[in-house]
């Protein structure tokens, strides 16, 4: 357990957002404690692509690497789980974790990422991460030139974006609609550009452990194929900012950050997948550091407000 109780700023998450907000703070020589659940969102996939300079690279190397470089400004972590956060009267934070013990801090970020609801198809959950994706920029190029099928799903706009992004990476693509109904003029378009379109419905995967073979349709058909693209409901772990009373953004839903992290709620940031569905792993981070240097910036506002006040006139 950590011996310091009272902190300048708890950081929730240590994924990419959380983790390159410690390191800017901590080099800000803030005191800074991090505190993590142990679910980053990309732990089910081997490697990590598009954050340049760390392309490949396995995800929990990276954030070891990022472990390992604020630890050596002094930055503190705990392996926890937070169920509550709660605003004192001098309007520093109360932070609660899972087994009933809390810590205090005059800053709070969120950055509790979010949760990818799968599908309840057989065979999915198991093959999530490696050979089923959702993110043609991740993990499109690795599977070029295979056969490839996009099943359809509550996300109707990203299913049909996948099939067409997918196109472009290999010949052999097939957009199972199960459940979506395809305008004349998407089916036109799809098609004319290389995309197969199955209607049906997806019962499930088969393959060996570690393989696909094809997707099975509810009809006894099926589509032979070596990797899958699914578009999964996105749950933004929220829960916290929301209990705090953070605003949301009435057209998405989403609890609002403005550009550089800030709630409605003062001395409350939030970043990455927690308010930003579609960041990647470098636009998280972006998202994480911007926010420090705010942060860190109205922190120093409050020490130079108390100095001043402190001092004899
Ligand atoms: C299978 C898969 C593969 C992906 N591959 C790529 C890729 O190749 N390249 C890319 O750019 N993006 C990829 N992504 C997207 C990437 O995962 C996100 O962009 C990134 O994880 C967002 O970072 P984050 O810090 O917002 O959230 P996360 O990385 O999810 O970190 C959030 C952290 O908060 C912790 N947490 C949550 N709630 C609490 C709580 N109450 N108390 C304490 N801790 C808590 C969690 O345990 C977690 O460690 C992939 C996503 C998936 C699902």
């Amino acid at each position: 357990m950590d011996e310091k109780q009272h902190h300048d700023v708890i950081i929730i998450g240590a994924g990419a957002a959380g983790l390159s907000a410690g390191l800017v703070l901590t080099r800000a020589r803030a005191d800074v404690l991090l505190i993590d659940a142990g679910q980053p969102r990309n732990a089910p996939a081997e490697h990590m692509h598009g954050f340049v300079s760390r392309d490949g690279m396995p995800p929990l190397d990276f954030l070891a690497a990022g472990r390992a470089e604020i630890a050596s400004y002094g930055g503190r972590f705990l392996a926890a789980s937070v169920v509550a956060i709660e605003r004192s009267a001098d309007a520093s934070f109360g932070v609660t974790f899972a087994d009933g013990t809390a810590q205090t801090c005059r800053a709070i970020l969120v950055a509790t990422g979010l949760v990818d609801e799968l599908p309840d198809i057989r065979g999915v959950a198991e093959r999530w991460g490696t050979l089923v994706h959702h993110c043609p920029y991740c993990h499109g190029h690795e599977v070029r030139e295979q056969k490839i099928a996009v099943i359809g799903g509550p996300q109707r706009e990203m299913s049909l974006k996948q099939a067409g992004l997918i196109r472009r990476y290999s010949d052999s693509v097939t957009l199972i609609t199960n459940g979506i109904d395809l305008t004349p003029a998407e089916l036109i378009r799809l098609t004319a550009f290389g995309v197969a379109v199955e209607h049906g419905f997806v019962s499930g995967l088969t393959g060996a452990p570690g393989s696909l073979d094809a997707i099975e349709l509810t009809d006894g058909s099926a589509v032979t194929s070596d990797a899958a693209f699914i578009a999964p409901r996105q749950a933004p772990r929220d829960a916290l900012l929301r209990s705090l009373g953070c605003q949301t953004d009435p057209a998405t839903g989403l609890v609002g950050a403005d550009g550089s992290g800030q709630t409605s709620v003062p001395g409350v940031w939030a970043a990455g997948n927690v308010v930003t569905p579609t960041a990647q792993v470098i636009t998280a981070a972006g998202a994480g550091s911007a926010t420090a240097i705010v942060i860190n910036g109205w922190l120093l506002q409050q020490d130079l407000d108390a100095a001043s006040v402190a001092r004899p006139q």
